[in-house]
């Protein structure tokens, strides 16, 4: 038998900090300085999850929505590879797939009723503000970890780069974040240390100017040496530049 399509809605939608996709972290689990959430169908009662907060991870399945009917390749050049190798795309994470359905394992950070729905607050999200999201399944340790993996291309974590704030900078964060509660800062700094730039911009030096979008505000920053320097955090709109 063939199945032809299967039809499937949306469980719920990601809030998340990432509003664009530059920027959002390559897998989960790589920044978690600020929480996402998940905000379930109003359908989805208290009842659908009980016994989850028991949990201290859980696997999302989801929809990458900001590329659908963007097509796929069978083979594709991951970031790890320096954008310049090829891999097929099964080998891959690529968010382009034949069926452009994503998979991350976040932290359950706790759940509480908001209204008529639902909410999970998530640690370690890679996920695209709006994300629909269409299955919850908890993290079984005993099942689902294999320290002794291979990982073929991806068999370490990648490098963190080092990051510095100039002075404008630090006074801009801490007027966003005056008691530092929202951990903006350190979620800057997360994020650029995974090195954001397109892969194959290592091979051109000569670009080395870049901003990027985190809530409502627009982090300016450029290449120093090894690392970053953090140039501007200010509300987009604002920005001097
Ligand atoms: N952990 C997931 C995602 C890996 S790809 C998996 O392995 O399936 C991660 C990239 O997906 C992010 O860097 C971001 O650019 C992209 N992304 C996240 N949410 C998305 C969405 N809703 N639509 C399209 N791309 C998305």
């Amino acid at each position: 038998m063939t199945v032809q399509a299967i039809h499937c809605a949306p469980i719920g939608f990601i809030r998340s900090c990432y509003k664009e996709k530059f920027g959002i972290p390559r897998q989960a689990g790589l920044v978690n300085a600020v929480p996402a959430t998940l905000v379930l169908s109003p359908s989805f009662s208290q009842e659908t999850v009980d016994g989850l907060a028991d949990f201290s991870h859980l696997w999302l399945l989801f929809l990458f929505h900001a590329h659908l009917g963007a097509g796929w390749q069978p083979k594709v050049r991951p970031p790890r590879l320096g954008g310049n190798r090829r891999v097929g795309v099964f080998a891959s994470r690529a968010p382009f797939r034949p069926n452009p359905i994503g998979l991350s394992a976040v932290e359950l950070l706790g759940i509480e009723r908001q209204g008529s729905a639902m909410v999970l607050r998530l640690g370690g999200v890679d996920l695209l503000d709006g994300t629909p999201v269409l299955d919850i399944k908890p993290y079984i340790p005993y099942a689902d970890a294999h320290p002794q993996a291979r990982a073929g291309f991806a068999s370490t974590a990648p490098r963190e780069r080092p990051v510095t704030f100039s002075e404008v900078a630090e006074l801009q964060v801490r007027r966003q974040d005056p008691d530092g509660k929202r951990q903006l800062r350190r979620l800057i700094q997360q994020v650029l240390a995974q090195d954001p730039r397109p892969a194959y911009l290592d091979r051109r030096p000569a670009r080395d100017r870049f901003g990027l979008r985190l809530f409502d505000l627009e982090i300016r920053w450029q290449v120093r040496g090894e690392g970053f320097l953090v140039v501007s955090v200010e509300p987009i709109g604002e920005s001097t530049s």
